[in-house]
């Protein structure tokens, strides 16, 4: 077994796992994956190569085959910064249908695997980390909110049709919760954590401190 520290932290879309995973890896020094990227650089391939997202192998070979370098916020794919295309409204509703494709989740769990052998483990946000790609967790994290506050953090950062958002939002979560291939869900040994009325120090200050007593 790996010494490796890894923290996962999953659940649904605008759970405010980025806020809290970014601040918890600061506080722990550990090195920030944020997974959902990823996948959001894959999709915005396929749709830019003109790819129909459902074509399994086609869409397989565009993960298998991509050069992903993610560093300093930023995101580049084949060489091409696609940092701002992955936040896109063509990639956010594409996205889910690209991450349902096993032969992309089987890539992409190679390449998050070989980045915490890398880098020593660190904190790992996602939909499939605790239960799938780190099940050896130091600590697993779900985080959750009500449908309404997640929509409303979203429209904070992005603006947008506040009602418009939330219903996109519930596709995407039905449809990371309900695919055949490693769905979005909690893990018995998660510690779910809800996100709606508190303050992300406050919500850091408690993850962090559970950190600490696992690893005592
Ligand atoms: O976290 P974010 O909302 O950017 O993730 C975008 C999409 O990527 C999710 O809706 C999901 O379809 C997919 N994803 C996944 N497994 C992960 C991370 C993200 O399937 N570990």
């Amino acid at each position: 077994m790996s010494k490796d520290v890894v923290v996962a932290i999953d659940g649904p879309a605008g759970a405010g796992k980025s806020t809290v995973a970014k601040a918890l890896a600061n506080a722990l020094k550990l090195k920030y994956l944020d997974t959902g990227a990823m996948f959001r650089a894959v999709t915005s391939l396929v749709l830019s190569s003109g790819l129909d997202t459902h074509d399994e192998i086609a869409v397989g070979s565009i993960a298998r085959s991509m050069n992903l370098v993610m560093e300093h916020g930023t995101v580049v794919a084949n060489g091409s910064d696609v940092t701002a295309d992955i936040r896109s409204m063509a990639v956010t509703n594409a996205v889910s249908t690209v991450a349902a494709n096993s032969l992309v989740r089987a890539n992409m769990r190679d390449r998050q695997r070989e980045w915490s052998d890398h880098n020593n483990g660190g904190v790992i946000e996602g939909r499939d980390i605790g239960t799938v790609v780190f099940p050896d967790a130091v600590l697993k994290v779900y985080l959750t909110a009500s449908p309404r506050v997640r929509a409303e953090r979203r429209v904070a950062e992005a603006g947008g049709n506040i009602n418009e958002i939330e219903r996109s939002i519930a596709e995407r979560d039905l449809k990371d919760s309900t695919r055949a291939d490693s769905p979005l869900q909690e893990s018995a040994d998660s510690v779910v954590v809800d996100t709606s009325n508190r303050t992300i120090d406050d919500i850091v200050n408690s993850i962090v401190e559970l950190v600490r007593e696992r690893l005592k």
